[in-house]
């Protein structure tokens, strides 16, 4: 059984970006499931999905993330291989076209899991990834209007508490992006990759890198988190879809009982999505939208659900 499953981040989607989300997210997984139709490896689907997403600017990864409160850039993914539990994370790339793909050279060819910042750039260059700037015109410009609203004081709040504003502005988090593959072998590929969230203080960490928080895959079934990085990162929410899955769970169960979980610990906004061996899918958030892309082999196209209501 071949499968993939992608997400464009949990979050609020203005209802008028339904068309535009729907079609980056059907050209993310149909770009995906071509390639485990044509017997690429769940890796190569786990890639090529989460790519095409990361160069779409509707999503808040790669390309159009979202900017941080100095106004850069500072970007986080990773990806993990259900079979031998291999793992590749960035956190805090800059420069990077496609952060993913880092992440995946630092699972294959280094011996490390998580490298940042300017450490990862450095390896980047060695490995002949050219210099980029992700950066936006459009995000910039929401940018400005942000800031401006924060430094004018409106909203009551204190930047170091970006919680209580994304609480108000749930608006500012939105658009990370995940996949989940199996492919004719029965392995599995997970991968997540975020520009983290609006304002953000300079050198934080969201979930996206952290083994289990973010991402996890096991032989069983893989996971790809999105929402609050600091209340996933609390409860590790793919590594505990994982868990509820290598129990017997159906992958819907297990999506639903990690968001419930979180919901009721830490009390924020998150969703997930998971494939098990046998191409169950599973998907759940507590925001009010989360697009989700499925393919499954014996589909004659993808369903893409969880779009903002008009
Ligand atoms: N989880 C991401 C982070 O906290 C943001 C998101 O999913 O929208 O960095």
């Amino acid at each position: 059984m071949r499968a993939i499953i992608v997400h464009g981040g949990a979050g609020r989607w203005r209802p008028q970006d339904r068309d535009r989300i729907a079609r980056g997210i059907h050209r993310a997984v149909a770009s995906g499931f071509e390639r485990l139709q044509n017997g690429g490896t769940a890796e190569e689907a786990c890639l090529a999905a989460v790519m095409a997403l990361e160069d779409d600017p509707t999503f808040n990864a790669g390309t159009g993330s979202v900017l941080t409160l100095d106004g850069r850039c500072e970007l986080d993914a990773s990806i993990m291989r259900g079979s031998d539990l291999r793992m590749g994370a960035v956190a805090g790339v800059e420069h990077i076209k496609n952060p993913i793909l880092l992440a995946y050279h630092v699972m294959q060819e280094t011996d490390h899991v998580l490298m940042v910042g300017e450490g990862a750039e450095k390896l980047a260059r060695l490995l002949g990834f050219e210099p980029y700037d992700p950066i936006t015109e459009e995000r910039r410009e929401q940018w400005r209007k942000l800031r401006e609203k924060l430094l004018k004081g409106e909203d009551t709040l204190h930047y170091p508490r970006i919680r209580d504003l994304i609480r108000k502005h749930p608006e500012l988090l939105k658009g990370t992006v995940g996949c989940v593959a199996l492919d004719s072998r029965g392995e599995i590929v997970a991968g997540t990759s975020t520009g983290g969230v609006f304002l953000k203080l300079f050198g934080r960490v969201g979930d996206t890198p952290i083994p289990g928080a973010g991402t996890y895959a096991t032989p069983f079934g893989g996971a790809s988190s999105t929402g609050i990085g600091e209340g996933i990162m609390r409860v590790l929410l793919s590594k505990t879809v994982t868990d509820l899955m290598a129990t017997g769970l159906s992958p819907q169960k297990a999506c639903e009982a990690g968001v419930d979980y979180l919901s009721r610990k830490v009390h924020l906004e998150a969703g997930v999505i998971a494939l098990n061996h046998e191409g169950e899918f599973g998907f759940a958030y507590n925001t009010q939208a989360m697009p989700v892309g499925i393919w499954r082999e014996g589909d004659p196209e993808p369903r893409i659900l969880g779009l903002p209501q008009a």
